[in-house]
């Protein structure tokens, strides 16, 4: 019997007022359930936002340092559970537990780093244009925060936003993905065993439409961190837009790889192979165009193809394998499709395109690591974000084709180039339009304290990691101080 997990609204675990759950389950072994987890509704939303408003009016005047001394606790208690949590992860979503110790670690590092943010939340001192005035500015929290996360980085992405919330003094309110529901109760149970004071942190599980709507919407709800698909995004900033709250959108991407005919391609073919079937190419940074000088294109992709179908398929909770299932039925359809899509425009499936359905692979949702060739740019499969093991090659006779080609995506979260020319490189840093670029290093591996996050479809101007979320999560006030004991009129008086 699969255990239920419950709500964490107030510091209570409390079941849905719905009185309904959901199983959360394996997707290497469909008849492994995780878990059920509450279906929740509106009322358990407004229950959870009433809590963390209540638990704003002491959080706020909570020191900052004292409140990144929790945070860094929270990360020393991650460290001591990374492997459960990591297994826990895996279970629940399938990338290999190599990985999944990694995101884990996002979530540590972010809390090392957020720690020390409790001690800085700098402000500035400035001169005032008056004598006996003094001027400076300080972060306030927003409020209550409302986070909408996605399934493919489940501790990490709402650690990156938590996290920040959290020591710039707001209290929380997450709905986690209904793929991964586990992955955030275990981050919040090591906050909670850190000392994060009741009602601070609510975790409210169920459909995005019932939960994440209801949560947007709420009237005491004053800012929105969403991460997920364009479409959904475009949803919720709509929503945010009309109630005037503050709104991060991080969304998709899809990411191209430069690969120059000088480039080191030993290195680049592993670059490549770690973008495209990394977390089995479900990152919003993996790498699905492979932008290749058509002297090397021949050679690359029969490497890669040949690479490709070498990678060991199977159950993540295996050491040995190296790429594990799609999330669930649904991207395996999606993944299914764009092949079929790539076929009909033209391309070539050079190895893959295919579910994997016989033997072990059978009980769960497997895909083919899968390499398409012949890609033109306009190409659906060329534009399109698949979200799967699926990555497109496409030939280029040069930098500045490449850069054409590269840029024209409705997305810009992530590229890399692989050169040894340094001129080229630092072109491609200046012309690239995403939020990241690498140079020698594919498009996936951001580190926690750099601001991360894209440009075009990709986001709507906010950043995650590092300041980029501290800049999110507080608002600015400007405090003026008059000790001249008369009245100073800023812009009339001059000041003597
Ligand atoms: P999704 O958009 O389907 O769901 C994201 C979250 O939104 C889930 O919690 C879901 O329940 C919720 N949701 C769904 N409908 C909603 C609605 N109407 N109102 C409010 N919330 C709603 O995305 P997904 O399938 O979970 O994740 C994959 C997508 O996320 C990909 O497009 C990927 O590129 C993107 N992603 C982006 C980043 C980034 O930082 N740019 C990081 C990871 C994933």
């Amino acid at each position: 019997m699969a255990k239920t997990y419950l709500n964490l609204i107030g510091g209570q675990l409390v079941a849905a007022r719905t009185g309904k759950t959901f199983s959360n389950i394996n997707p290497a072994r469909r008849e492994d359930v995780v878990g059920e987890f509450q279906a929740s509704g509106a009322e358990d939303v407004d229950l959870a936002v009433k809590a963390a408003a209540e638990a704003f009016k002491t959080w706020r005047l909570t020191p900052a340092p004292r409140r990144g001394e929790i945070l860094l606790r929270a990360g020393q208690l991650l460290q001591e559970r990374k492997e459960q949590y990591a297994r826990d992860m895996t279970r629940e979503m399938g990338k290999v537990l190599v990985e999944t110790r990694g995101d884990v670690q996002e979530a540590i590092d972010c809390a090392l780093y957020m720690a020390g943010e409790g001690r800085r939340l700098f402000g500035h001192t400035t001169p005032s244009e008056l004598q006996n005035k003094f001027a400076m500015t300080v972060r306030m929290p927003v409020g209550v925060c409302g986070m909408i996360t996605p399934w493919n980085f489940p501790m990490a992405i709402p650690s990156w936003k938590l996290l920040a919330a959290l020591v710039c003094g707001n209290t929380c309110v997450i709905k986690p993905a209904n793929d991964t529901p586990l992955s955030t109760i275990n981050l919040a149970q090591a906050l909670v065993d850190a000392g994060l004071p009741a009602g601070v942190l609510n975790v409210v599980t169920g459909s995005g439409a019932k939960v994440g709507t209801a949560l947007v919407e709420h009237p005491l709800v004053r800012a929105i961190s969403f991460t997920g698909s364009s479409e959904v995004g475009r949803t919720v900033g709509q929503a945010a837009a009309g109630l005037y709250k503050p709104c991060s959108l991080e969304m998709g991407g899809k990411n191209a790889m430069i690969v120059m005919d000088d480039a080191n391609l030993d290195l680049a073919l592993d670059g490549a192979l770690w973008g495209a079937f990394g977390t089995t190419g479900q990152r919003c940074t993996a790498t699905s165009r492979i932008i290749v000088h058509r002297a090397v294109a021949k050679e690359f992709t029969e490497k890669l193809a040949a690479r490709a179908r070498a990678l060991k398929v199977g159950d993540g909770l295996d050491e040995q394998v190296q790429m594990g299932p799609q999330v669930n039925a649904a991207q395996i359809e999606t993944s299914t499709q764009y092949c079929t899509i790539a076929r009909e425009e033209g391309a070539q499936i050079v190895t893959g395109g295919h579910a994997l359905t016989e033997g072990a692979f059978a009980q769960g949702h497997f895909f083919a690591a899968t390499v398409v060739a012949g890609v033109k740019p306009k190409m659906r499969i060329a534009q399109e974000e698949v979200f799967g093991p699926v990555v497109s090659v496409l030939e280029c006779g040069g930098f500045d084709e490449a850069i054409e080609i590269a840029n024209d995506i409705p997305y810009g979260l992530s590229t890399a180039i692989y050169t040894r020319n340094v001129n080229l490189a630092f072109r491609a840093m200046r012309d690239l339009e995403a939020g990241i670029t690498y140079v020698n290093a594919p498009t996936i591996g951001a580190e926690v304290h750099l601001p991360f996050g894209g440009v075009k479809q990709t986001g709507n101007g906010h950043r995650e990691g590092g300041i980029g979320a501290i800049e999110f999560f507080s608002t600015w006030k400007s405090v003026y101080v008059d000790y001249s004991d008369k009245l100073q009129r800023a812009q009339i008086d001059t000041g003597e």
